[in-house]
């Protein structure tokens, strides 16, 4: 199974997004005030539109997202890239920021957006010592107790970052997972004191909460191979992004950051996976030139081959070619 399963077209307004001031419609004039995610132009035609379908979209999108940093120019720079999360609602502008008063506008609430990242932070983050089998890691998560003879499995989470989006839930949480009566069937496939098992069944579970959109598997003619295929209609970008990282997880991917520029890249079986730590080739030898050039400052400075290769996490040998070839 392949990402490209999913099927989904997603619109950026030419002209972009921007944050704006105002209240939601459906509560009284006294709320609070919050920013709006909002199209530049609020023309309702699409054909200024720059649309991308699903194959267009990196595997690797979930973990940009979860990535972003929880405010508004991070947040504005990824819609300007694949459009809004479809999590929109009336909002009345403040009057001194738009042209024409009283008509409500479109947008999504900062909140929203940050709820979102933060909770795909905070599972892809689980998933990542699921996958490492990082059992300290996963013990700060998942408990066993005892309380009364009956065995209880919880979860739990510190809790957000500060910065956030002021209505994100970003509370400390606590859930029990399984106990005698709650969910005795998923206990019963645990081994006391295993903590893999009862973090997947938890990821699942939360996963499985985002998933909630109710389309239904359809054949769908494919332009490219000129055949039907089965594909899942994805109705908006939240929904593609949650049902993505679902599927990173069942097929077993993995990813990366590259260490030169930070984006995240897919590790495809075949290559060797241990050396593919740059997204393209252009990062891998940019990086190789920067720490060639490293090497000669510090030999410039007067350190050792040893010390350098100590510094630069590399090898005596290597280092004596970077400092030798000028
Ligand atoms: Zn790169």
């Amino acid at each position: 199974m392949d990402s490209t399963w999913f099927s989904f077209t997603g619109e950026v307004p030419a002209d972009g997004y921007r944050w704006l001031l105002g209240r939601p419609i459906n509560q009284g004039p006294r709320s609070k005030p919050t920013a709006y995610l909002t199209r530049v132009t609020t023309y309702t035609d699409s054909f200024l539109s720059r649309r991308y379908d699903a194959q267009q979209v990196p595997r690797s999108l979930f973990r940009t997202f979860a990535d972003l940093p929880t405010n508004e120019d991070g947040i504005r720079a990824f819609a300007n890239e694949y459009g809004g999360l479809g999590v929109f609602e009336a909002f009345q502008p403040k009057a001194s920021d738009v042209t024409v008063v009283g008509e409500p506008l479109q947008g999504e609430p900062i909140a929203r957006w940050c709820e979102q990242i933060v909770t795909m932070r905070r599972l892809t983050a689980l998933w990542d010592l699921c996958q490492a089998q990082d059992l300290p890691g996963l013990g700060r998560h998942i408990r066993w107790t005892d309380e009364r003879g009956q065995r209880v499995v919880r979860y739990s989470h510190a809790g957000g970052e500060p910065g956030l989006g002021e209505d994100a839930d970003v509370s400390p949480k606590e859930v029990v997972l399984a106990s005698p009566t709650h969910h005795p069937e998923w206990l019963a496939q645990w081994s006391p004191g295993d903590l893999m098992l009862p973090a997947l069944f938890h990821l699942a579970d939360e996963i499985n909460q985002q998933l909630h959109f109710h389309d239904s598997l359809r054949m769908m003619w494919e332009p490219q191979q000129k055949q039907l295929a089965l594909r899942l209609p994805v109705p908006t970008l939240r929904d593609l992004l949650w049902a993505q990282f679902a599927e990173a997880i069942v097929s077993r991917r993995s990813f990366r950051k590259c260490k030169t520029c930070g984006t995240w890249f897919e590790l495809l079986p075949g290559l060797a996976r241990t050396n593919r730590l740059f997204c393209s080739e252009g990062c891998r030898s940019k990086l190789y030139r920067m720490r060639q050039e490293d090497a000669r400052r510090l030999r410039g400075e007067g350190k050792s081959v040893a010390e350098i290769a100590r510094l630069l996490e590399s090898d005596v040998r290597t280092v004596k070619g970077w400092v030798s070839s000028k």
